[in-house]
């Protein structure tokens, strides 16, 4: 029986200060503790610096580290996705970021998991790293997600973990483009199994992620995975039609039996218009958030294009 091939797959965008120390670390994991055949596939998610060239530079050195250089920045998810096909052919993947916050000294705690049945493993952190107001927004988004669909995530993993051969197989036959890593791990099924650790802070450099993308990727984390938003407007335009009827039926009924009706309810009727008004356009921005979606789905554009690739 030929041993088992890891691929450690990492999105990379502008982490030039830190793939020197991440090249090290991970070749130094691998030929200390793993005796598993192995390589890293690098994707530069089109790096305004010089982490593409510092990939095929340390691929020229050893072969193990690839790259696989996209043409432009598709984001993050889509640069792990073009990471999970390249690597289609490994035993078991790692998925992990480039700025060393998820340590490459846990990857044999990931592989031991692994060996022991799991197909899918999660890196857990004991701590979060966000405070304030972050902290508070990632606390409720996890709320949220874990009410409104079926498929809860766990709080504190983000990408860092393994994935079996069968899992990153059903990874490569979506072919959705918005992608929402965790949520999709957790829909795929297959046994798994837990890892926790202590994340790091950033090796050097500073996070991509602007509050902006984090929104878009919380968005696109429920759009994908529910339509209770959709169901919760039906409910409200019940809700809403069924207290318009009531009070339509006492005012009629009043004045059937003759009640004066006084010349007053402005207040009443502005408050009104102002809120039905509401409820409507979040209606409409709601169901055009599934509606972009499909559009996006409709176009079937590929998630990524690559440009090059430096690899065996
Ligand atoms: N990244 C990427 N494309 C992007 C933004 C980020 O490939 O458009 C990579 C980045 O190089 C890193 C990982 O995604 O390896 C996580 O990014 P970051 O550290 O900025 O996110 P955070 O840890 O703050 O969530
Ligand atoms: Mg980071």
């Amino acid at each position: 029986m030929k041993p088992p091939a890891i691929v450690v797959v990492i999105p990379v965008y502008n982490e030039e200060p830190v793939l020197p120390e991440l090249f090290q670390r991970l070749a130094a994991v691998f030929d200390r503790e793993l005796g598993y055949k192995w390589s890293a596939i690098l994707v530069n998610d089109g790096s305004r610096d010089l982490s593409a060239t510092l990939i095929a530079e340390q691929h020229a050195r050893d072969p193990r580290f690839e790259l696989v250089d996209l043409s432009r920045n598709f984001g993050f998810q889509s640069a792990l996705a073009a990471g999970l096909a390249a690597a289609a052919s490994a035993d078991a993947v790692v998925t992990m970021d480039a700025d060393l916050q998820d340590p490459p000294e846990l990857i044999p705690e990931l592989v031991i998991a692994w060996r022991g049945g799991a197909e899918v493993v999660r890196a857990v952190r004991r701590t979060r790293s966000e405070t304030g107001l972050r902290r508070v927004a990632f606390d409720l988004f996890h709320k949220l997600f874990g009410v409104l669909t079926d498929y809860p995530i766990e709080p504190n993993s983000g990408t860092f973990g393994l994935l079996g051969q069968a899992p990153v197989e059903a990874f490569n036959q979506l072919s959705e483009r918005n992608r929402f890593f965790p949520g999709l791990r957790a829909w795929v099924g297959f046994p798994r199994a837990d890892v926790l650790y202590d994340r790091q802070e950033r090796a050097a450099g500073k996070s991509q992620q602007t509050l902006r993308r984090l929104v878009r990727y919380a968005f696109d984390g429920v759009f994908s995975f529910s339509y209770l938003p959709l169901r919760l407007l039906t409910y409200a335009g019940l809700f809403i039609a069924w207290l318009g009827f009531a009070v339509g039926l006492f005012f009629i009924v009043r004045r059937l039996l003759g009640v004066e009706i006084a010349q007053t309810g402005f207040t009443t009727l502005v408050t009104l218009l102002l809120f039905l008004g509401g409820v409507q356009l979040i209606g409409i921005g709601v169901l055009g958030e599934y509606l972009g979606r499909v559009y996006d789905e409709v176009k079937r554009r590929p998630n990524y294009i690559v440009k090059r690739k430096n690899r065996p």
